[in-house]
This record gives structure tokens, sequence and C-alpha cells, in this order.
């Protein structure tokens, strides 16, 4: 074991499997580890370098920001974070955001504004918040109770209270859970990320919005990982035609450092005052200026290109050897491989390829600009990993 895997190992809480790999700088879509071998990103830190390591325009925005003052706390403007608010507000038709500094933090947040909601609407009883089976929502423990995968819950009884899972795509256990719980929310994701890069049926996502609507139920989601030009669209429930309450976003949104955003619709905009909730880093400037140029480069352009390049990784890979299926949308995919898919990440370490993985799946979740032909070599290592 090298001096940085044992000095991790003897420091580091035994929370990771990480790989055998110390990396020490990148730039776009390629990274160099410690003994000057490149790899190919096609995970992006888990979904977060959405332009890739060091794009020139996001690590201006940060320098810029960083020469001028790196944190103020909440109890005075900045302008980063008013003109990030405002650009989310302008391009999601949503009313006002609350910054936080992660997926599970905004998400934290969405659970607060629902059971506020719910209980000055519809009563103290109505706190129920419905999310679906083999979901992610995060870490803490109210996320934990609301992400639907009972393997993570054993150890860290009790969790918060009002959760109830039903399974992804069935319409019919959603419309009996909503008459059971009169539920203050739905929370799902568009397409579960950690659950396998699974994709919700348009008819059920429709069916949620419309349950919701019809009993003042909020519908919040969950775009962590599907946010913020991933999927081809902004976000990902805008595939689907309808208007959420609540949406959720973090990981790509910084382009590498830390934040969340929870965005409220005019219905709930006003749902939270002052001593409700807060947070001492939240709406960070040198973040909201990072993320700023994030969503400024997320065009047209941009998300062309992104399921361009979804399409020629769909048509390299369909019939691949080694391939049984490829799910997902955009560059946020999933291909269940033949072989183990241990054996199938560590074959493109060696390949000079970084993937992650999403229960039996290889997930590709690379920068959105990430260069085509830097794209079509990773690829074919890829397939040669999986043959
Ligand atoms: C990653 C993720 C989270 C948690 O985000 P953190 O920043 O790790 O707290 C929540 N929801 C979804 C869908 C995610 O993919």
């Amino acid at each position: 074991m090298s001096d940085w895997q044992q000095r991790d190992k003897n420091y580091i809480a035994n929370t990771y499997a990480r790989f055998p790999v110390e990396i020490i700088s990148g730039k776009g879509s390629v990274v160099t580890d410690t003994a000057g071998k490149e790899y190919i990103d096609l995970g992006s830190g888990i979904g977060v370098t959405a332009l890739g390591i060091a794009d020139e325009g996001w690590q201006q925005a940060v320098i810029q920001q960083l020469g001028l003052v790196q944190h103020t706390s909440n109890l005075y403007y900045t302008d980063p974070c008013a003109r990030l608010a405002e650009t989310l507000c302008a391009r999601t038709g949503m009313k006002k955001v609350f910054f936080s500094n992660s997926g599970a933090e905004a998400n934290e947040c969405a659970i607060k504004v629902a059971r506020k909601y719910a209980a000055q609407k519809k009563g103290a009883d109505c706190y129920t918040i419905i999310t679906l089976e083999n979901s992610f929502h995060g870490r803490t423990l109210t996320t934990l109770a609301a992400t639907g995968q009972a393997h993570f819950h054993a150890l860290f009884q009790p969790l918060t209270p009002g959760f109830v899972h039903v399974p992804a795509n069935d319409c019919a256990a959603l419309e009996q859970a909503m008459q059971t719980y009169n539920p203050a929310a739905i929370l799902l994701e568009c397409v579960q990320g950690e659950g396998g890069v699974i994709p919700l049926d348009a008819d059920f996502v429709q069916t949620a919005a419309r349950l919701a609507a019809q009993q003042d139920c909020l519908l919040m989601i969950d775009e962590v990982q599907t946010g913020n030009g991933r999927t081809a669209k902004l976000y990902a429930y805008m595939h689907y035609g309808i208007q959420p309450d609540v949406v959720t976003t973090a990981k790509g949104l910084g382009g590498g450092l830390p934040i969340g955003a929870t965005l409220l619709s005019e219905k709930v905009q006003d749902v939270l005052t002052p001593g409700d909730h807060g947070s001492t880093y939240g709406g960070n400037p040198v973040c909201c200026a990072g993320a700023l140029h994030v969503l400024e480069s997320l065009d047209d352009t941009l998300l062309d290109e992104v399921q361009k390049k979804s399409d020629y990784i769909l048509s390299s890979l369909e019939s691949a050897a080694g391939v049984q299926s490829i799910t997902g949308k955009g560059l946020m995919l999933g291909i269940l491989p033949e072989r183990p898919v241990a054996e199938v990440l560590a074959r493109c370490l060696e390949r000079g390829v970084l993937c992650l993985s999403a229960k039996q799946k290889v997930r590709l979740l690379p920068a959105l600009n990430i260069p085509m032909d830097t794209l079509r070599i990773a690829i074919d290592r890829l397939k040669d990993a999986l043959a």
C-alpha cells in the first residue's frame, strides 16, 4: 500500500471504498494521478464538475469572487447569491430560492416547506411525504427516511417519521397511498440515479402531478443528480410537461463547489418566514459565482450537444459485446454489463477511464462539455472493458 493510501486509511473515517487512484490535477475531462497516468473522466465527481475540471470561465468567475470576498454569512446581501437566484427563477418559472450546501440539505429544506405548508393549510395531522421505492434523497436522518431503500435504514433507527414509499411507475399504488395518507407532498427523482439510472414513465409522473394538484399536496422533484443540464434539459422535469411546486438541486449546479438550492413555486414562495430555516454557508458568494457561470453556460447549444453525445453513446454501446441494456436520459446513463460491475470499473481504470456504478450498472455522468474526440476514445476503452 502506498503512503497516500496508508495515511488515508489511518485518518479518514472508514465510510468510502475508494478506487486505488490519487488524483492530483486535471483539465477538462482528463485527470492525472500521482504516477502521471491520465484518465478520461466519465463520472465528473458524481455529476458535479458539469463543465469539467478547471473550465476557464468557471475558474475566472470563482477567482474573481475570491478576490472580492469569500464569505459574508446571510446577515448581509451579496450580488452573486441574488443573481443566481434570479437566474434560476427566470429559467424555471419558480419564484424564490433557498440556498444550502448539498443535495441532502436542499431536500431537508423542501421537506420543511412541505410540512409547514400542509400544517398551516390542511392541519397538523397532514405531514406524510410519499417517496418512491429505490429512491435516493440523501444521508441525513430525514433524507434517509425519505430514501426508499431499506438497507440504508437498518442501523440508524429511529429515523424521522412520516415517510411512505410506493413502487415507482405504479399509478394504482400511488393513488391508494394518496387516499390513505392525505400526504403533504410527493417527492421523486425523474430518473432514479443511485437506484440504477431508471427514468420514470411519463404517465406516472403526470399522474403524480395530477393527483398532487387535486389534493393540494406538493409535487417536489429531486433534481440533485438529474438537474443542471444532465438529462439534456435544464431540469429533468421539463421532459415530462409538469410544473413542480418545489425543485431541489445540487451536484452539477456548483460545477465543483458545494451548493444546494431549493426552488419554490408561487404557491409556496412565502411559506418560510424569518427564523424558520437557515444555513451559515448557504448562498456563499464564491459558490454562487461559479454556479452562475455553470447556468449561463447551459444554453440550447450545450443542451443539444448533451443530447447528441447521449445518442452517440447509446448507438455505440447498445449492441456492443458484454452489454445487456442501457437506460437513462442525456448524459446520465446506466449500462447493465454481463461482467460484474466492479470488474468492469476495474478494467476501465486499467484502460484509463473513470466510470461510476449504480447498483449493478456502470453509470456514466461525464462533463456536459466533454469534447467529442475525448468521448470517442473513452467509449472505445469502455467497450473494451465491457467485452
Ligand atoms: C446525490 C444525491 C443526493 C444527496 O446529495 P448530497 O450532496 O450528497 O447531500 C440527493 N438526491 C439525489 C437524487 C442525489 O443523487
